[in-house]
């Protein structure tokens, strides 16, 4: 953390929770901001120049320990779901705990690069922990529950409960990365798996309403995807999901009282929508929907229904995924690439979506997400192109200028000034 008093000028300042700031500045002391507004009022430390700051973005899914499949990117092509699932179980099966590790701290690397200062990360067996937990990042790591199979869904729960024996703060002082728990799918995962999860009083996330296979499953208990199970042997004759419908597995009785990060969320029912909102939660607790635009698109699915789910008061984050399925892990790719494809959602949300909205999703919007005083001092630096514009959240959008810095509690963590 840095210690002592910074000051930042940039062309344009966006806050998040008020409007952008044309030749602003921020002022960092001790790891905090402690000022953001004009910089006519301030004299700066460094000035950046034709930049912008904003808030460290926050990818509210992702896979860290995945690397992209051997076949290449096929990123901007339609895939069929079952096929890609196909390949990455296969590739997992030789994927060795350390190259895992490797591939974590590779990822993470990346996605700080990109202006990253919070991730929501899915670990198979806590492999991607370490690299998380020594990172100048944020994080809230999941580990994940799997297996239609009773044994199978023992052997991940235990591992996924040593895990958390062996991290608890009383072994390991980690100040900003989080356990949590990720009950795979619906179509992956025994519901008794999902009940452990919801009474573990523990942050948890779930692929939830992914592909219409997952439907017919849930419903008919048959399709591609069980013959897929079937092939990979995990497939279980007994098995008696929660509900008909992928909301009944965040939503069913007990299964209410927990923080539920949904991931894509693509085929809930629109019925469900309000039920998504903060103000539904009977005790406070916190739903959100992650949806990962270039994911979303490579697979050829239904139209996403975002903007739906925001009209009905719901909360939705971005995540990336994981590099299996996305080219990079940089949120700012993702919302450039919704803009592009929904030129007329309103920079100032798509910009919250990137960085506030995962906070909240996280419990962590109280330290970051937005330049307030008070908060960490998470920022990214995002070069901005030569021209001038009415709208300057399109500066940020319609550009294809790279994140320049990021800084995480005051400190430049990767860009030209690192150790500065
Ligand atoms: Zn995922």
């Amino acid at each position: 953390m840095r210690r002592g008093t910074l000051t930042l000028q940039a062309r344009f300042v966006f806050p998040v929770e008020s409007p952008p700031i044309e030749q602003g500045c921020v002022t960092i002391k001790e790891g905090r901001i402690a000022w953001v507004g004009p910089a006519s009022e301030r004299e700066a430390d460094i000035d950046l120049g034709n930049a912008a700051i904003v808030p460290g973005f926050v990818n509210a899914h992702t896979h860290l320990e995945l690397d992209p499949l051997e076949d290449g990117d096929r990123s901007g092509l339609a895939d069929d779901m079952v096929s890609w699932l196909r390949r990455v179980v296969g590739k997992r099966r030789v994927t060795t705990e350390e190259m895992l590790r490797a591939a974590a701290v590779r990822n993470l690397a990346s996605a700080i690069a990109a202006g990253t200062t919070l991730v929501a990360d899915v670990t198979s067996a806590g492999a991607s922990w370490d690299a998380v937990a020594s990172a100048a990042v944020r994080g809230v790591v999941f580990a994940e529950l799997i297996g239609l199979k009773r044994e199978r869904g023992l052997f991940t729960s235990e591992t996924a409960w040593q895990w958390l024996g062996k991290i608890r703060p009383e072994n390991q002082v980690v100040a900003c990365a989080r356990p949590g728990l990720s009950p795979h799918a619906p179509y992956s995962t025994a519901g008794w798996l999902y009940h452990k999860a919801a009474g573990s009083r523990m942050p948890l996330t779930t692929h939830l309403a992914e592909f219409p296979e997952e439907l017919r499953l849930l419903e008919n208990r048959d399709g591609p995807l069980r013959e897929f199970l079937q092939d990979i042997g995990a497939w279980d004759d007994e098995w008696d999901p929660i509900g008909p419908r992928p909301s009944d597995y965040i939503r069913k009785g007990e299964l209410r009282r927990a923080d539920w990060l949904i991931a894509h969320g693509t085929y809930l029912d629109p019925d469900d929508f309000w039920q998504l909102r903060p103000e539904a939660a009977p005790d406070g607790e916190r739903v959100a929907v992650a949806y990962c635009p270039r994911t979303h698109a490579r697979f050829g699915h239904a139209p996403h229904p975002y903007r739906k789910l925001i009209d009905k008061g719901a909360i939705v984050c971005i995540g990336t995924d994981s590099l299996a399925s996305t080219p990079t892990l940089s949120v700012l790719d993702e919302l450039r690439f919704l803009h592009g494809r929904d030129p007329s959602i309103p920079g100032g949300l798509l910009l919250a979506m990137g960085t506030l909205f995962g906070a909240w999703a996280l419990r962590a919007d109280s330290t970051t997400g937005s330049l307030k005083p008070g908060k960490s001092a998470d920022l990214a630096v995002i070069s901005l192109p030569d021209r001038d514009d009415r709208d300057p959240f399109l500066l940020l959008f319609e550009s294809t200028e790279p994140v320049d810095s990021t800084l995480f509690e005051g400190d430049f963590v990767a860009g030209p000034r690192v150790g500065e």
